[in-house]
């Protein structure tokens, strides 16, 4: 099932999407506790796609693909490295990402979302599924200068708009082999594959229940493959997952 949220005529709803058809059945509420319709129906071209969650806080996860690791002369750490996104940096499918002048290098990274659909404390690797209510495709947008001046990942990842999130949140899909992509205007640039990750899906679910609690809604962003790189203002960016979608993003100047 795809769940998606949108807006139309000032008003935001969340609903789900039938692909075949471009149908979007409208949803009474959030979906996390249960899907309830509301009966109305809405077509995908006449709606705004909005992020599909709006999360307590986003989790990220540095160096979690062997072959990142690699490329950036690390090794993959014993224990999840662990990092927050600020909230307020969500953007929406399509949104443009604002270039801050405080970067001279700002850098897309393709990654998988998980998307938490109830709250999840001290939850074992072997249940970590029940919590998880889908997956979406992340840029974890990073100012790479900002990121290393500072040696903390507060300012680099935080600037406003550097989390795009979308298009929608696959609910029936396995996490363990799909294809992560990024393109930039059209052009290969990462194309990793989720079995490369250090720490499984489960595995950080069941590493980050126990330091803080999961909240329906709440995103962890689960590391980049190979093939992080700059991106200039004017350029469109696209996380392509199996079994997801695509999201894109351009570039603005401030
Ligand atoms: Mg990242």
């Amino acid at each position: 099932m795809k769940v998606l949220r949108f807006g139309k005529a000032g008003k935001t709803a969340w609903g789900v999407l039938s692909p075949e058809t471009g149908e979007i059945r409208e949803v009474a509420g959030a979906p996390f506790g249960g899907i309830r319709f509301t009966g109305d129906t809405h077509r995908l071209p006449d709606v705004r796609l909005l992020a599909p969650v709006v999360p307590s806080k986003i989790v990220a996860v540095g160096l979690n693909y062997k072959d990142h690791a690699r490329e950036m002369g690390k090794k993959i750490p014993e224990e999840p490295l662990i990092f927050l996104k600020a909230p307020s940096a969500l953007n929406h499918p399509g949104g443009d990402v604002v270039y801050p002048r405080a970067t001279q290098r700002l850098d897309y990274e393709a990654e998988l979302a998980v998307v938490i659909g109830s709250t999840a404390r001290d939850v074992k690797e072997r249940d970590a599924s029940s919590a998880i209510f889908g997956y979406a495709c992340i840029n974890d947008v990073t100012a790479r200068d900002l990121q290393v001046k500072d040696g903390l990942y507060a300012r680099a990842k935080g600037f406003d708009t550097f989390a795009p999130i979308g298009p929608w949140i696959e609910t029936e899909l396995d996490p363990s082999a799909l294809r992560v992509r990024c393109l930039v205007n059209g052009e290969v640039r990462q194309d990793g594959n989720t079995r490369e990750m250090g720490a499984s899906v489960f595995r950080l679910v069941e590493f980050i229940s126990h330091i803080m609690t999961l909240y329906p809604g709440d995103v962890i962003a689960t590391g980049t493959p190979p093939g992080v790189g700059p991106v200039k203002v004017g350029d469109s960016m696209t996380v392509e997952i199996d079994g997801i979608g695509s999201l894109t993003n351009r570039v603005v100047a401030p």
